[in-house]
């Protein structure tokens, strides 16, 4: 799982505005290892899903680079390709949206919403594209006979299979998932992220999942990268990050996950304050206006993410020296 898939470098979504500009996504860096669960975990407007969605070119990048390795000797430079080849290359990087009642449309067959990204590049022959869904409806369990149906007729739970259906038609290598079961009842949630792991353990796939909600990451990551402010923060292998964590925003997370066990209580950390504006940030470290460890040199001094142990980053000038308090392993 070390071989490197996707590699993401100083990447920024910048809106401008008339008066201010809003920078979503901040110089962000990282690499995603082949048939890994990467997750990006934070607050609701940290912009985990504007990285996300820059990712598969949903949305354009302001500045920074995507490498996609396609096969050993094939890297491409992914946010430069012309619209021809970037529609065969996306067909290796795909996505899993959020609400299964808004992204599918209404209008189309269960069949055509599955088939349209092998349609769009006019490859293959009817045929082979009935071929091609039937076998993919029957992997991610939706019966054969639902193709003629419309997505109304269908549960929460069956419409975030068609989604997925739809998301690895084209047998991708990467597959973003935007919190892709956080409109579902928790016990279909549970059904879904299972058929994830399985459709990964078969086809190696490398997910990007982005989660607001920990108790699910822990479940199904390999590694995490927790994102403040448009900014990467944290990112460690889970059971470090979730055990030993290296940033107080991280902590703070952490301490509202419920834990199974009654006999262990976690001191839950209210984290003061809203999230800043992003388009006035806060000086120094961005987290200082609700860290309750800062100091005069966070806000003076912005810190920069390093690695303080192996695999295991922090953007916090105290990272070596505060002793946080991570979940008890359940
Ligand atoms: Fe808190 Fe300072 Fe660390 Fe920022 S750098 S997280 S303000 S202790």
């Amino acid at each position: 799982m070390n071989q490197v898939i996707l590699e993401v470098n100083e990447l920024s979504k910048e809106y401008k505005g008339k008066n201010e500009s809003v920078k979503a996504v901040s110089d962000v860096s990282f690499t995603l290892r082949k048939g890994e669960t990467f997750s990006l975990v934070g607050e609701s407007g940290c912009g985990k899903t504007t990285l996300g969605r820059c990712i598969v070119r949903g949305i354009e990048s302001t500045s920074g680079h995507i490498y996609y390795q396609k096969s050993e000797d094939e890297k491409i430079d992914f946010l430069s390709l012309k619209r021809k080849t970037l529609k065969e290359v996306r067909q290796d990087i795909q996505m899993i949206f959020q609400d299964p009642y808004s992204s599918l449309n209404p209008r189309m067959t269960v069949f055509d919403i599955i088939s349209e990204p092998l349609r769009v590049t006019k490859k293959m022959k009817k045929a082979e594209i009935e071929e091609r869904v039937k076998e993919i409806a029957l992997k991610t369990g939706l019966n054969v006979s639902y193709l003629k149906r419309y997505p109304h007729s269908f549960s929460g739970g069956q419409r975030q299979r068609i989604g997925i259906a739809r998301a690895l038609i084209t047998n991708p290598k990467v597959v973003v998932c935007d919190e892709a079961v956080s409109a579902l009842d928790v016990s279909i949630q549970a059904q879904i992220i299972n058929l994830l792991k399985d459709l990964q353990d078969e086809f190696g796939m490398t997910y990007l999942f982005i989660s607001h909600d920990l108790s699910v990451v822990e479940h199904i990551s390999d590694r995490v990268a927790v994102m403040y402010l448009g900014r990467i923060i944290e990112v460690a292998k889970t059971e470090e990050l979730f055990t030993n964590p290296l940033h107080p925003y991280t902590e703070a997370l952490l301490s509202a996950v419920p834990v199974a066990n009654p006999d262990v209580k976690m001191q839950r950390k209210i984290l003061k304050g809203e999230v800043p504006n992003p388009a006035n940030r806060p000086t120094g470290c961005h987290f200082h206006t609700r860290c309750e460890y800062r100091t005069k040199r966070c806000m003076q001094e912005s810190p920069d993410l390093v690695e303080v142990s192996e695999g295991h980053y922090s953007a916090c000038h105290y990272a070596k020296e505060l002793s946080l308090k991570g979940v008890v392993s359940h």
